[in-house]
């Protein structure tokens, strides 16, 4: 059996947003109590968090955005400049109160410790819960709920610490995650491979987005539309992602994991069920067993409770090596879109071969 790295803390469930903000505590009970009650907590190796070090921190982000929110922080503890229940707004969604700073640092530090152990072969694997979600901060702003980036502070430490010559992040969140493309524009030593929800918040991640300089091609967005569910996302992993992935040959891979693809999401419109997750968790998993590349997985989005739940649950399922179960909260409406074109001009862009033309229904 593998041995997975599980983090968690009690820490992230402090970052208090607002009342009504999706990003909310909840998410995290939701998803650790299906994982204590179905023992899949019990079965991995518990990881500490520890707070980020500030050369980690600024491997990826300007001191610019560091001093905004240690500075933010201060007021905060002071109370001083800030509303009743002690909130700062960064932006319309993005809130930092008492605990948030040091939940932050926290869960990049312990997701740093993590990637290194997996790296280093200690690990097989990695899950991380982190609050709040880190892909939407680029190297100067805070936004999207997320404070700092904690994938790339995890990524670019390998790299710094010659972990890992190349390591791929693969993102299924349903938004784009505009900061790890940033941070990671043009450095030839990451992948950086998005589907998302197209157009949707932030905006960016058109297919034609791939990279500057010596690091083109190693930016791969799929912007999808609307209601893409199962089907559409294996296509997506197993046309042009992990194609993409194997001819990269990294020796780590992270998973920013949103499960905000979920059809039951309140704030996308995509179809993904979660026995989908689980089939792109196992693609995921079956490529990085090819190149010999641990994988990391960290929580980025998704606000469906019962639906990330289960699956955050089918994806450490996937991780552990355990038998596909049923999923409760049940399959997507409806079949989708055609995406084929967008697929083949993704592959014309990033320079994968021709697929095989497709049997005829007839033949
Ligand atoms: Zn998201």
């Amino acid at each position: 059996m593998p041995t997975i790295g599980l983090l968690r803390d009690a820490r992230f469930h402090d970052h208090d947003t607002t009342p009504n903000h999706p990003e909310r505590p909840a998410r995290l009970e939701a998803i650790e109590t299906l994982l204590d009650d179905s023992g899949l907590s019990a079965a991995c190796v518990a990881l500490d968090a520890r707070p980020v070090l500030e050369e980690e921190l600024l491997r990826v982000h300007d001191r610019t955005l560091l001093d905004l929110l240690i500075r933010t922080d201060a007021q905060i503890q002071a109370n001083k400049d800030v509303d009743q229940a002690a909130r700062v707004f960064l932006d319309p969604d993005t809130v930092m109160s008492r605990h948030s700073w040091l939940a932050a640092q926290l869960a990049a530090g312990g997701i740093v410790d993590a990637g290194r152990r997996v790296a280093d072969h200690d690990l097989d694997g990695a899950f991380c819960l982190p609050r709040p979600p880190g892909h939407h901060a680029t190297p100067s702003q805070a936004m999207g709920f997320c404070l700092i980036n904690h994938v790339a502070i995890a990524a670019a430490d390998l790299l710094a610490t010659s972990r890992a010559e190349r390591i791929a992040i693969v993102d299924f969140d349903v938004h784009h995650g505009n900061g790890t493309q940033d941070i990671f524009y043009d450095e030839a030593r990451v992948l950086y491979c998005s589907t998302h929800q197209f157009p949707h918040y932030p905006g960016t991640g058109l297919l034609e987005e791939t990279g500057a300089g010596d690091a083109t091609g190693t930016t791969l967005n799929l912007p999808l539309p609307e209601s893409c569910g199962d089907a559409q996302y294996f296509r997506c992993f197993d046309e042009v992602i992990l194609p993409a992935v194997q001819r990269f040959r990294p020796s780590v891979v992270f998973v920013s994991a949103g499960f905000d693809a979920h059809w039951r999401d309140p704030l996308a419109a995509q179809q993904v069920s979660g026995t989908g997750y689980r089939g792109i968790a196992e693609r995921i998993a079956a490529s990085a067993r090819d190149l010999g590349a641990g994988v990391i997985y960290l929580l980025e989005g998704g606000y469906d409770l019962e639906g990330i739940a289960w699956a955050a649950r089918h994806c450490l399922d996937v991780q552990l090596g355990n038998p596909a179960i049923d999923d409760p909260v049940g399959p997507a409406p409806q079949p989708g879109p055609e995406i084929g074109s967008l697929l083949q001009r993704a592959r014309q862009i990033h320079g994968l071969p021709e697929l095989p033309e497709p049997r005829s229904a007839h033949g």
